[in-house]
C-alpha cells in the first residue's frame, strides 16, 4: 500500500529572480543560467509567448545603420551575441537581408542620412549612399521621388523575435534555469541584504532581481514607491498577402525604413506568406490593461496609401494586422540600470527598439545582477538621467523622426 503522500517543498531562495519572461527577460534568464544554472528563477504573468506584450512577432529589424553612436556600439556586440546564442542552440535568429534607410533629402535635419553615414564611417561600418535612381535600379519594387536618397547595409535583416524567445527559455532551462509561466509578481520590497518577490504563491527570496516588465515596468516600480515616465502606446504591423513573391523574398529584397515625420518600416517575406510593414509611433496612448487588440483603421490608411505611393506590388490582401506595446522614455533611450535607491534591483525599461539588443541586453543584466558592473558601453543609459527624472522634460517621440526601428 502506497504510503502518505509527501508535499514537495517549492524552493524559494534563488540568487537572481527575473521578473518577466518577454523578449529581454527570458535573454537575461539565458544570460544569468548560463553563470548562476540552477540558483535562477524567471516568472511571467501569462503563459509564455502570450502576445499581450511586445515580442511576440516572426521580426524585428537589426541593423548597424545608426546615427547615434552609443546604438552603434551596442550593435556590434548584439550581432556577436546573437551569433553565439544561434551557435549554441543550432536555430538561426538572424536573417540577414540586407537594409535600406530612406529619406527626401533635406527633411530630417539634424538626424538626416548623411550623420547616419558619418557615424557609420567613424565606426568603420561599410554602407552605400544611393540616388532615388540607383535605389529603384537595384530595386525596381520601389517607386520614389527625385529628391530621396538611401543608405544601404549588408548587415541588416531582421531577427526571429519569437524563436529567439523560445530559445532563450529553453537554453536558460538547459543551463539549470527554473522559468515559472502563470505566475504573477505583485510586489518587490528590497533590503540591504535581498530582495522579496511577492506571488499569489507565496513570497520568493533573492539576493537580486532584475525587472524586465515592459508596458507593466511602472507597476513593477510602484512597489518601490518609484514611478517613471513612460509612455505606452497600440501600435500595430500588418501582414500583406501579395501576389508577387519573387519580388519580396528575403534574398531579393531588403528590410527598409521611410525616415520621416511619419516613419513607415517593412520587410520582405518572413515567417508568414506575406509582406510586413508599419508605422513607428502610428497608435494611441494607452496602458497594458486598457490596451485592445483592434487594429487602428487610420494608421492602416496611412500605411497603405505611402506603400501605394512607393511600393506598390507590396501589397496585397490583407492577411492580418497585430497590435503590439511600445514603452517609452521621453526621450526614447533605453534605461538599463540599477533602479535609484534599490542596488539589488536591476531595471531595463526597452524605448521600443531593444528587439534587436535583446540577447545582448540580457548579458549586461546578468552582469549588473552578479557582478554589479558591465563593460558593454551602456553609460548613456542611465535611471538618473533628467529623461526620467526631471517631470519637465518634454516627450520627443512624436515631433521628430527618431530613427528607431
Ligand atoms: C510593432 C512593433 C514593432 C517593433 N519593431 C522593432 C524592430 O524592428 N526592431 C527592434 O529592435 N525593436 C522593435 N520593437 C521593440 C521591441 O519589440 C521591444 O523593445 C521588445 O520586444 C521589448 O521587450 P520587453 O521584454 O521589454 O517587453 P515584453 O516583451 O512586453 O515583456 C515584458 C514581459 O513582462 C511580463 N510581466 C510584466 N509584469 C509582470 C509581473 N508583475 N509578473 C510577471 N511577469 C510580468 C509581461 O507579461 C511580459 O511578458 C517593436 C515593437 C513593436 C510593438
Amino acid at each position: 500500500m502506497a504510503g502518505p503522500r509527501r508535499k514537495t517543498r517549492v524552493r524559494t531562495d534563488y540568487e537572481v529572480i527575473v521578473v518577466g519572461c518577454g523578449g529581454l527577460g527570458s535573454a537575461a534568464a539565458y544570460w544569468l543560467a548560463r553563470r548562476a544554472g540552477k540558483d535562477v528563477l524567471a516568472l511571467e504573468q501569462f503563459s509564455l509567448g502570450h502576445e499581450r506584450g511586445s515580442s511576440q512577432d516572426h521580426s524585428r529589424i537589426i541593423r548597424r545603420s545608426y546615427h547615434n553612436p552609443d546604438y552603434i556600439a551596442l550593435a556590434v556586440p548584439a550581432y556577436d551575441l546573437w551569433h553565439e546564442v544561434e551557435e549554441e542552440s543550432g536555430v538561426q535568429l538572424v536573417v540577414k537581408t540586407g537594409g535600406l534607410d530612406l529619406e527626401r533629402i533635406g527633411t530630417n535635419g539634424i538626424k538626416d542620412l548623411s550623420h547616419c553615414a558619418e557615424a557609420m564611417t567613424v565606426a568603420g561600418i561599410p554602407h552605400e549612399e544611393l540616388s532615388a535612381a540607383e535605389i529603384m535600379y537595384r530595386w525596381p519594387q520601389f517607386h520614389l521621388p527625385d529628391d530621396t536618397r538611401g543608405l544601404f547595409q549588408a548587415d541588416s535583416g531582421l531577427v526571429d523575435a519569437r524563436k529567439a524567445n523560445a530559445v532563450h527559455i529553453a537554453l536558460a532551462r538547459l543551463h539549470g534555469a527554473t522559468i515559472r509561466d502563470n505566475l504573477a509578481v505583485e510586489s518587490i520590497q528590497s533590503h540591504p541584504d535581498g530582495v522579496d518577490v511577492t506571488t499569489s504563491e507565496g513570497v520568493f527570496h533573492a539576493a537580486h532581481v532584475v525587472l524586465t516588465g515592459g508596458a507593466w515596468t511602472n507597476n513593477l516600480l510602484s512597489s518601490l514607491d518609484l514611478r517613471w515616465p513612460l509612455t505606452v502606446t497600440q501600435e500595430q504591423v500588418t501582414y500583406f498577402a501579395t501576389p508577387h513573391l519573387r519580388d519580396f523574398t528575403p534574398d531579393r529584397f531588403p528590410i527598409w525604413i521611410w525616415r520621416a515625420q511619419e516613419e513607415f518600416y517593412g520587410f520582405p517575406i518572413y515567417g508568414e506568406v506575406a509582406t510586413k510593414a508599419g508605422q513607428d509611433v502610428g497608435g494611441h496612448e494607452v496602458t497594458a490593461e486598457t490596451r485592445t487588440f483592434i487594429p487602428d483603421e487610420p494608421t492602416k490608411v496611412r500605411l497603405v496609401r505611402f506603400l501605394q505611393q512607393h511600393l506598390p506590388r507590396f501589397l496585397g490582401p490583407e492577411l492580418f494586422t497585430r497590435t503590439c506595446l511600445y514603452t517609452m522614455p521621453p526621450d526614447r533611450h533605453f534605461v538599463i540600470d540599477a533602479v535609484p535607491g534599490h542596488p539589488r534591483v536591476t531595471v531595463a525599461a526597452d524605448a521600443a527598439h531593444a528587439f534587436k539588443f535583446a540577447t545582448l541586453f540580457g548579458r549586461i543584466l546578468s552582469e549588473l545582477a552578479l557582478d554589479a558592473r558591465t563593460t558593454y558601453p551602456i553609460a548613456p543609459f542611465t535611471a538618473d538621467r533628467p529623461a526620467i527624472t526631471d517631470p519637465t522634460f518634454a516627450p520627443i517621440f512624436r515631433n521628430e523622426a527618431v530613427l528607431s526601428r
